[in-house]
């Protein structure tokens, strides 16, 4: 590979598949060796060493495993490409010949398989292609172009690592930022857009309820926190459809609900576990104030010895993708990778830590790739079925396609962007775009 290819054929396909061996190579390694949320020591070993070999410069280590790798090429604005770098806890069932085997001790020192069924490992791969491309390719563009590397993002806690480890005064500050997420609710080769918010807020949320155990006989000596936290789980789902006003996006999730230890025995307490989603800050105020005036007036109907503790311990915002460039964008994608293969996207209920950056006043372009393969993806929309979704043991994107146009989809945001003074840029993404929130 030399540069001056690259500069006489601007072609991207061509430029896509003169980095694609090196890009699906660290496909298959970082498939088969996952590592957990705050551990992608290795991985981010691995990405580090291939970007400085490209000639960034890279900084390791930033907010934990985290990494930021720059290539200064002139005057103009600076651009932010991230990638997540770690996987999940899941055993992999997918049958691939490259399907990971890995098995670890997790944090509380259980033993647990570990798999990046998130796709992960898509992103990390497409991000080193598309470092290649751009490293190959400097008259094309002129900036600063910043890929960074977040672990954590499973536990939505790398980016906000990444934020207090000074990532926005060590280095330069992005003008705008970039993120992709591939999933099998687009066919591969395709790429989908969501104007506004496209992710939503999460907040986990852990409630205690107090009670007064004792023989599962004599429930009148005893205030049965089994019974309070049954009524309370309930009482929680009036607030999506009741206290919120119809239209808003809301979810509020009871994932477990844990108490007692034998059939006769009344237990002291009761613990529940939440997640709350939404996309606007003023709905999920008034969704977590509900949470703890429910929680508290049922206990205290039951007559519970103690207030319930309610507890906040995993937030993340919306992730809210600017309209204006957004709309900027597409046509770049379009553009690129042909019309019919940009689509508009549903915004989704799921999270993303990504808001931290957005939150830092990083105006964003956070887009979908599809990962299905095709025929799959048509056969399971004629069946009325779904294929597996992230985080499932059966998730495997159709990696040569979606990889291909990870890479090409990258390249052409980024490439438009760093063609543009950071001052367009401002104002593209400081006009009246607010009114489509
Ligand atoms: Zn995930
Ligand atoms: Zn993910």
């Amino acid at each position: 590979m030399t540069a001056s290819c690259f500069a006489q054929d601007p072609s991207t396909t061509k430029e896509v598949d003169a980095v694609y061996p090196e890009a699906y190579a660290l496909y298959l390694d970082l498939h088969q060796n996952p590592e957990l949320s705050s551990h992608e020591t290795r991985t981010a070993t691995k990405l580090a060493s291939q970007l400085r070999a490209l000639g960034y410069d890279v900084t390791e280590h930033v907010g934990g495993t985290g990494i930021v790798a720059i290539l200064k090429n002139g005057s103009g604005p600076t651009v932010m490409l991230r990638t997540e770098l770690d996987a999940l806890p899941v055993e992999e069932k997918t049958g691939l010949p490259y399907e990971s085997k890995v098995r670890t001790k997790d944090d509380s020192g259980r033993d647990v398989p570990v798999m990046h069924a998130c796709g992960h490992d898509l992103h990390m791969a497409s991000l080193l292609g598309t470092a290649a491309v751009m490293a190959h390719s400097k008259d094309s563009w002129h900036g600063t172009l910043m890929l960074i590397g977040q672990p954590a993002e499973e536990t939505i806690s790398g980016a906000k690592k990444m934020i207090e480890d000074g990532f926005l005064k060590r280095f330069p500050k992005p003008d705008i930022g970039v993120a992709l997420h591939v999933g099998n609710d687009l066919p591969a080769g395709t790429v989908g857009i969501a104007p506004g918010y496209s992710y939503a807020s999460a907040d986990s949320v852990r409630i205690t309820i107090y009670g007064k155990g004792g023989h599962g006989a004599a429930p009148q000596n005893t205030v049965d926190p089994i019974v309070i936290a049954a009524r309370t789980v309930l009482a929680l789902q009036t607030i999506v459809s009741r206290e919120v006003k119809p239209g808003e996006a809301a979810v509020v999730t009871v994932g477990y609900f844990q108490a007692g230890t034998k059939n006769n025995i009344i237990p002291d307490q009761a613990e529940l576990g939440l997640t709350i989603r939404t996309y606007k800050p003023e709905v999920r105020k008034q969704i977590l104030a509900a949470v703890a005036r429910i929680t508290k007036a049922e206990a205290d109907a039951a007559g519970a010895p103690r207030e319930p503790s309610i507890q906040e311990y995993e937030s993340t915002e919306a992730v809210y993708n600017d309209p204006a460039l957004a709309q900027r964008l597409r046509r770049t994608l379009e553009a690129a990778l042909g019309k019919d293969n940009v689509v508009t996207a549903e915004p989704l209920m799921v999270s993303e830590d990504y808001a931290y950056f957005v939150e830092q006043g990083i105006p964003s372009f956070y887009f979908a790739l599809g990962g299905a393969e095709p025929q799959k993806y048509a056969a399971a929309k004629i069946a009325g079925t779904k294929l597996p979704f992230n985080h499932s043991p059966l998730f495997a994107p159709d990696v040569d396609p979606a990889l291909h146009t990870g890479i090409a989809a990258e390249v052409a945001v980024l490439r438009d962007l760093l063609n543009a003074s950071a001052n367009d840029l401002y104002r593209v993404t400081h006009q009246q775009s607010n009114s489509n929130q």
